[in-house]
């Protein structure tokens, strides 16, 4: 499953994203995060975003495309992934449809964390105090000055992907004022209705129960599959054990026959070689006998 999680900041995206990966075993990339790792680490695109970072601006297009290209191959992200601050003007949702299309993978969902304005500075300043309490080191950009610059950034320069992508039927909005888990619940049943999830649980309940119901003649085919056929569903419609056995068998059978009817030949042909040779011997002794 490949989704982006678009909102503005303090919106929950990191959270919610974390929440994502531990249900669906995907991983999260977060631009931000890898660049806050490069600034750490010192590399020459830590080097070139520090400045930009501090002051709230976004980074250039070509880097952070240039760090998502990588990071979409690493082994660890062929399961999925959540892209989380990502892209983040229309040049770069340009620049990922085209690396999905030249890597061969299709986007599932863009879900965008719709929240009020007014809550966003409550919320980032929570954020930080809440770090501090863990003894966390604070953001440089989590201040109330930042702050309005990459809100007034994310309208200018984000918010246009909400057009972007509803215009090619990948938006999903969800509301983000709603407790944690509420926004959680309500991301999974978007997935679920995309078919971008499978309904594991509601296919094995339902092949049990289709099993349960007829289990001689309907069996397995009764568990229909889903939108997109779940595993258990796609199990189900699988051969049963029983006729993989009786494949099985038959091939065995269709063996042992080969085996005898050679076996019969072998012998006919062995009988019918003693009964020429000893037509010939016969006509030899009559041949003999005529001489004398
Ligand atoms: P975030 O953690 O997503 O809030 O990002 C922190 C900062 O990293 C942003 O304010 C930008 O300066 C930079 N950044 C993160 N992602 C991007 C992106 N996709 N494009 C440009 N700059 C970014």
């Amino acid at each position: 499953m490949r989704i982006i999680l678009l909102g503005p900041p303090g919106s929950g995206k990191g959270t919610q994203a974390q929440l994502l990966v531990q249900r669906y075993g995907i991983v999260q990339l977060s631009t931000g995060e890898m660049l806050r790792a490069a600034v750490a680490a010192g590399t020459p695109v830590g080097l070139k975003a520090k400045e930009i970072m501090a002051s709230g601006g976004l980074v250039p297009d070509d880097v952070v495309v240039g760090i998502i290209s990588d990071r979409i191959d690493q082994p660890d992200a062929k399961r999925g992934f959540i892209l989380d601050g990502f892209p983040r003007t229309v040049p770069q949702a340009e620049a990922l449809d085209d690396l999905l299309r030249h890597k061969h993978l299709k986007l599932d969902a863009v879900i965008e964390l719709r929240v009020n304005e007014s809550a966003l500075l409550s919320r980032v300043e929570t954020r930080v105090a809440q770090m501090r309490e863990r003894g966390e080191e604070v953001r440089l950009d989590d201040t109330p000055e930042v702050l309005t610059k990459r809100l007034a950034s994310y309208r200018s320069q984000t918010e246009p992907l909400i057009h972007y992508y509803s215009e090619r039927r990948k938006l999903s909005t969800i509301d983000g004022m709603m407790a944690i888990d509420e926004v959680t619940r309500a991301i999974h049943r978007q997935l679920l209705a995309l078919g971008a999830v499978e309904p594991k649980t509601h296919a094995k309940t339902h092949a049990r129960s289709a099993a349960k119901a007829a289990p001689a003649k309907t069996g397995a085919k009764t568990a229909k599959p889903a939108k997109k056929p779940a595993k258990a569903a796609k199990k189900a419609t699988k051969p049963a054990k029983s006729a993989k056995k009786a494949v099985k068998g038959s091939k065995k059978a269709a063996k042992k026959t080969v085996k005898k009817s050679a076996k019969k030949t072998a012998k006919t042909s062995v009988k019918k070689a003693l009964k020429k040779g000893a037509k010939k011997a016969a006509k030899k002794v009559t041949k003999k006998r005529a001489k004398r």
